[in-house]
């Protein structure tokens, strides 16, 4: 029998992924699926594409310059393209020529970044396609918060910042304040990271009703984060296989 392509491949670990978010939600009691973000850091366009033919909407990219190129080789997905790596405020200018959302927003230097930056775009009122690209006029953000008991510099607002940063995406112009975001810790189980993720969350939404939204669960814990109320799952490996290490 010949072997399944990437199509296949890429099927199949979808169907997997797609299940386990069923149990998940089963599991819980949810109704409400959270959308599914397929992170496609260090895979090519190409397989964006198969993505885009499988149904996928929603894509993921932590770093800009491989996310900009991507995002202008894949000509003919509809595709939403969401910003998930540490940004350096000086990258605000390209992120917003083809991102949907900005789930990294970790300080308000990069809200004022972001805000000037979208001012400048002057990005279309509704939802349509530039180009390529499924852009609309607002930027959804999420605030990344650092879960970790000892900050490791991997990104993210202290918890006791995290306010702050949401009073600034708030008061943002063409920025709308989408939720939090984080990534769990290497050292702790995730159900315990997650569990202070939703308290922040429901300090957020107390001022904010419209910022719902929890980014969290990757390949690893999407349970974990299901059951926690994740809105956006970020799952890569499981679905494109695994990366190259990082060095
Ligand atoms: C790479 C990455 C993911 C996906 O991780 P997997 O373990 O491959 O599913 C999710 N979130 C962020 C912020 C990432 O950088």
């Amino acid at each position: 029998m010949a072997e399944p392509g990437r199509l296949g491949v890429l099927e199949a670990n979808l169907r997997q992924v797609n299940n386990r978010i069923d149990e998940a939600m089963a599991a819980c009691g949810r109704r409400d699926r959270p959308t599914l973000i397929v992170v496609t850091k260090f895979f090519p366009p190409e397989d964006v594409m198969l993505l885009s033919r499988l149904g996928i909407r929603d894509v993921g990219e932590n770093r800009d310059q491989e996310a900009a190129a991507k995002a202008e080789a894949v000509s003919s997905a509809e595709l939403r393209w969401h910003f998930i790596g540490q940004l350096q405020t000086n990258k605000a200018r390209s992120v917003v020529g083809y991102a949907h959302a900005v789930h990294s927003v970790d300080r308000t230097s990069l809200v004022s970044a972001l805000e000037k930056a979208m001012r400048r775009a002057n990005r279309p009122p509704a939802i349509e396609s530039v180009g390529t690209v499924a852009r609309s006029a607002v930027l959804d953000c999420f605030v990344q918060v650092n879960l970790s008991v000892e900050d490791r510099g991997r990104g993210g607002a202290r918890p006791s910042d995290v306010l702050e940063v949401a009073a600034a995406i708030h008061a943002a112009d063409g920025l709308r304040l989408a939720g939090v975001m984080a990534v769990a810790p290497l050292d702790e189980d995730p159900r315990e990271a997650f569990s202070r993720l939703t308290d922040i969350s429901t300090d957020v939404v107390a001022q904010y009703p419209d910022a719902r939204g929890i980014s969290a669960g990757m390949s690893g814990d999407l349970e974990q984060a299901i059951a926690a109320g994740a809105t956006h799952l970020r799952v890569g490996s499981d679905i494109l296989g695994a990366r190259p290490p990082v060095g």
